[in-house]
């Protein structure tokens, strides 16, 4: 056996390109147009060199305090990770543990598959409908876990708790994993399952709502005893998930959920708009509720028009694959943005 053979080969995610390219309208990958609040510039400008030299708190105890907080739960029902995508990866590898297969549905958030590779899990993507809805009842079946994002990406599309609910009820052997990075763009957070529903999980992160992609910061919330589980893994492989800087980070940007909140009312109102003008210009898509759109057009190929928008500097997101190879995720940037997006749009059409 050679050492090659001793390499682990993994299809890797593929996450949305970070152009070089300045000026460019960058409609890709969800990211918040607005700045992240007052008090964060200020913890930024405030923060002292002199704790560097030190490891952080491992566990993020006060970020950890405040989160609770915010939401109305205990200190032990909140666990943070180095952005909800290790929060996920290490979700997968506390809570899916069976020989049955883990069930999310087949356009989803791509990370799903990969980490159910990294770990040789059995797994189960489940078609949505054809108006790329979930079917709760495809999921009343023996499972490892489940997990599928509310609102879902790409899709935007949003399930009740009610619905939830029903996912729960029919699930009371596994944990059921809400994630629910776009929550705060018009849906209603599962959070109010927790008390009844012991195998609840619900992932968040602080990169969409928040405007703080740029410093790594996810969230799950659960039962105490997921939690403390969710603890004991990411102690087994990494003690010191979240710097320093953004513990302090973190901890501001709750004082500013205000102008957080106000920013969401303003991508809600731009994402109406801009659902409203492409629709009028013969776009047909999935009413989202998230801080993206996914569209498709009757007479356009999908792939052409990623590449017409991107000569002309928009930068959004295609996916070659079965079934969405038509549409075009497009993230709500600000009111500006998206009225220039518009313009090129008819341009070319
Ligand atoms: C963006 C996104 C995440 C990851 O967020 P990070 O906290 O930036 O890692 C997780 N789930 C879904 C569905 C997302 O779209």
């Amino acid at each position: 056996m050679s050492w090659q053979d001793k390499l682990r080969n993994v299809e890797p995610y593929q996450a949305g390109e970070q152009p070089k390219i300045q000026n460019l309208i960058k409609l890709n990958t969800n990211e918040n147009p607005y700045a992240p609040g007052e008090k964060v510039k200020q913890a930024i400008l405030n923060f002292n060199a002199d704790v560097l030299p030190l490891y952080p708190n491992p566990d993020a105890d006060e970020l950890k305090h405040s989160l609770a907080l915010y939401h109305g739960l205990q200190d032990n029902q909140v666990f943070l990770g180095n952005g909800s995508d290790e929060v996920l990866a290490l979700t997968f590898l506390t809570c899916f543990n069976g020989k049955a297969p883990v069930l999310f549905p087949d356009i989803s958030y791509s990370f799903y598959p990969v980490y159910c590779e990294l770990y040789g899990m059995n797994y189960q993507m489940i078609p949505l409908n054809e108006q790329f809805e979930i079917v709760k009842e495809d999921y009343y079946q023996e499972n490892s876990g489940i997990i599928f994002p509310n609102p879902n990406a790409p899709t935007g599309l949003l399930v009740t708790t009610d619905f939830i609910e029903d996912i729960l009820k029919h699930n009371s052997e596994s944990i059921v994993v809400i994630d629910e990075a776009y929550i705060d763009f018009g849906g209603e957070s599962a959070m109010k399952l927790l008390n009844q529903y012991p195998n609840l999980l619900i992932t968040q992160t602080f990169s969409k709502f928040r405007s703080l992609a740029g410093i790594r910061l996810g969230v799950a919330l659960g039962n105490q005893e997921i939690i403390s589980k969710l603890y004991d893994v990411k102690n087994s492989f990494n003690s010191y998930p979240i710097d320093s800087l953004a513990q302090v980070i973190g901890k501001a940007s709750i004082e500013d959920s205000v102008y957080i909140r106000e920013n969401a009312q303003k991508i809600i109102e731009t994402r109406e708009y801009t659902k409203k003008e492409l629709k009028a210009l013969g776009f047909v898509m999935p009413d989202s509720y998230a801080n993206f759109i996914f569209v498709s057009h009757p007479n356009y190929d999908a792939k052409e028009l990623f590449g017409l928008l991107r000569e002309r500097g928009i930068l959004v997101r295609y996916f070659d694959k079965p079934r969405i190879n038509q549409y075009l995720r497009i993230t709500i940037g600000t009111q500006a943005q998206m009225e220039t997006f518009i313009q090129v749009m008819k341009d070319i059409l």
